[in-house]
């Protein structure tokens, strides 16, 4: 792949100035990649109705061709351009929760290129809460195609320093707002058949979303190890460390005890090792580079953290990571299924 200048610019997360978002905006319009926060994760960015740029971003990320892409609007009328028979459901959802980390699928246009959908007929669209997000899209006047900004499989950057981690001289710019809100990508919802289903959780949670709708379910393959998740997306592996991840799951003082003894036994054999902690428990652990992700009382702050603690203990350098499991209820689906990821199935339930 031929080496790109990144060009790296700091804009105002909460009040962006325009000129610098039009040097993006204008990247984007002549076919190029930009980095950009969102609320959820930073997204690579590039003009969704420009085949050849999208297709640089499947190969800047590596990204397999049939995992689909969310395409960014900053106003409903782009939904009216990109989708067909648009539901009243879907209708209720945008207006409550949009802009906001939920991504609906839609029927796909004419207008979407099939490289988007990875020749699906359903479209992916969501509309960011984000000043700097907006702005880009509104000025570039295209729709935008974002992904995750990281390295595909690696744990999805929530800052411009992991961007340039995974990307510096594969895109030509990145636009640094801050740490992002979430943490944790979108919630992707399926509108399109006679029961909306939850394909990935995330921000928008389960409850929040049958407040709405009450007839949403999730995937049960987001749920189950045995079971094959509908959305391509979800079949590979994600959000990994360079490090082997081991989650726990369990009573909080059974997991504590039991990875506090794998922690000892990895360590004498000469292993580093992390552990990934919350407020409650950290000052339990005696040994190995343990990190606390958060309270157990606050999950919205464990997301925000996430993957953050994955590359800080990966930049420890790290060869094993022992990692605490949270409630499956709320945003603690989102955060167990991107854990479940991270660790490729390697789950100890105690
Ligand atoms: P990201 O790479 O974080 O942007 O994730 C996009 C997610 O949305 C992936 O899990 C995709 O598989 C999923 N997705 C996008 N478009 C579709 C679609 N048309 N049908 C099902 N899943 C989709
Ligand atoms: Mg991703």
């Amino acid at each position: 792949m031929k080496y790109i200048d990144t060009n790296i610019i700091e804009i105002n997360s909460i009040n962006p100035d325009e000129e610098s978002v039009l040097k993006g905006a204008e990247l984007i319009r002549k076919g190029k990649l930009v980095a950009f926060p969102t609320e959820t994760v930073y997204g690579l960015g590039a003009n969704g109705l420009d085949v050849k740029a999208i297709a640089n971003i499947f190969t800047a990320k590596g990204r397999p061709q049939d995992n689909p892409l969310i395409l960014h609007v900053y106003s409903i009328d782009q939904v009216e351009e990109l989708a067909i028979d648009i539901s009243k459901e879907a209708r209720e959802l945008m207006k409550e929760f949009w802009p906001g980390p939920l991504t609906l699928l839609f029927k796909k246009s004419t207008k979407v290129p099939n490289i988007i959908t990875a020749g699906l007929d359903t479209v992916a669209i969501r509309m960011p809460d984000h000043p700097i997000a907006l702005k880009l899209i509104e000025m570039s006047q295209v729709p935008i195609a974002a992904p995750s900004a990281n390295t595909s499989g690696r744990p999805s950057p929530t800052m411009a320093s992991h961007v340039e981690e995974d990307l510096s001289g594969k895109i030509d710019m990145i636009i640094d707002g801050g740490t992002t809100g979430v943490g944790l990508e979108s919630t992707v919802l399926d509108i399109t058949g006679k029961q909306p289903i939850i394909l990935r959780p995330g921000g928008i949670t389960l409850e929040d979303l049958r407040n709405i709708v009450p007839t949403v379910v999730e995937d049960q393959g987001i749920i189950h190890e045995d079971i094959v998740p509908r959305s391509p997306g979800q079949k590979y592996k994600h959000y990994a460390p360079k490090a082997k991840l081991i989650l726990f799951t369990g009573e909080v003082d059974n997991m504590v005890k039991a990875i506090s003894k794998k922690a000892y036994i990895y360590i004498s054999q000469g292993r580093n090792v992390g552990i990934m902690a919350t407020d409650e428990t950290i000052g339990r652990y005696k040994e190995g580079i343990s990190i606390s992700m958060g309270s157990r009382k606050d999950s919205r702050t464990i997301a925000h953290n996430l993957f953050n603690t994955i590359r800080i203990l990966d930049s420890k350098g790290v060869d094993i990571i022992l990692c605490e499991g949270m409630e499956r209820s709320g945003i603690g689906t989102a955060i167990m299924n991107r854990l479940k990821k991270a660790s490729s199935g390697n789950i100890k339930k105690v």
